[in-house]
């Protein structure tokens, strides 16, 4: 069968929304751009051409793939985030515009100290940072491009998740961002105890398990599980974090998390009662909902602190 291209991305819009997705014409136009390797203008460009019945098929293919639900992002394998494009694969989860807010406030406290216009440290102090739970790596190594001289370290509990991140650095040009595979402060306990960093960033999984069977089919049926359940009440990461994070930080080293909407309050307490830290912060995204969590190590642990 061939058939013009117009009509073979109608065709496939019909076949998407028949499936409930949601941008059906986006996605039928940027799967076909993807298979025949066009932009929007060159879509335009091509608009009138007939096509032979082994394009139609291969589209076809794609098209049942995310009718089938597949994300549109691993189907292309890739997304864009920060202005940058990233490798994405089941192993890791899609990067999200709300984590592009965590990277901008991360950024904007790297290169002039302060958070959101308010002063929150020495301009210059952060030289060395770890993305902990970095999946694809989109936020260390976005501020590593961004970030002229910043040292970053990415680790993951995922071998393949790494090496997907791996990836990513070579692929924008980041060679000296370094890899630790290992479940959370694991892989800075042996050979690397001592190693202290100023920041340590993370998206962990912060979803309760009791929500996950109601997020979207993409979210819930193909994106990696482990990067999503936070436990119970979805901050087992954070209670981990808030203890251990203090002893892989110089003094005055920032915590930044980014954390689901209703979990401003739940964080900023359990950071607090830790008497590890202070100056704990919420900072909302674009959409007005909390998303960032921010907290700077004590020089000295207050007394309530629990003592290790
Ligand atoms: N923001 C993601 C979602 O809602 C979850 C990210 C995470 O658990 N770290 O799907």
């Amino acid at each position: 069968m061939s058939l013009p291209l117009k009509e073979l991305i109608n065709y496939g819009k019909t076949q998407l929304e028949r499936a409930g997705i949601e941008d059906a014409d986006r996605d039928a136009r940027g799967l076909y751009c993807f298979l025949d390797r066009l932009d929007s203008v060159g879509l335009m460009m091509h608009w009138q051409d007939v096509l032979q019945d082994n394009q139609c098929e291969a589209y076809f293919e794609l098209i049942e793939r995310r009718a089938a639900g597949e994300p549109f992002q691993y189907i292309t394998g890739t997304q864009e985030f920060m202005g940058l494009t990233f490798a994405v694969d089941p192993s890791v989860l899609i990067p999200r515009q709300d984590t592009e807010t965590v990277v901008e406030d991360a950024e904007e406290l790297i290169q002039k100290g302060t958070l959101r216009d308010r002063p929150y440290g020495k301009p210059g102090a952060i030289k060395e940072i770890l993305d902990l739970c970095c999946g694809s790596g989109a936020i260390g190594i976005s501020l590593a491009k961004r970030c002229g001289r910043l040292k970053v370290t990415c680790s993951d509990i995922s071998a393949p998740a790494i090496a997907t991140a791996r990836r990513n650095a070579a692929a924008n040009g980041c060679k000296s961002v370094r890899f630790e595979q290992g479940d959370l402060f694991e892989p800075f306990s042996g050979k690397l105890g001592r190693k202290k960093f100023d920041m340590i960033i993370s998206n962990p999984p912060y979803i309760a398990s009791s929500v996950i069977p109601e997020l979207q089919r993409e979210v819930r049926e193909h994106e990696p599980l482990e990067a999503l359940d936070g436990g119970e009440d979805g901050l087992d990461f954070y209670r981990c974090i808030a203890s251990e994070a203090a002893g892989h930080l110089h003094k005055n080293g920032v915590l930044m998390l980014e954390i689901g909407f209703d979990q401003g309050e739940a964080v900023t307490e359990m950071l607090r009662e830790t008497g590890l830290y202070g100056d704990v912060t919420c900072l909302k995204d674009l959409a007005g909902k909390d998303r960032i969590v921010t907290a700077k190590k004590l020089k000295k642990p207050l007394d309530s602190a629990v003592q290790p």
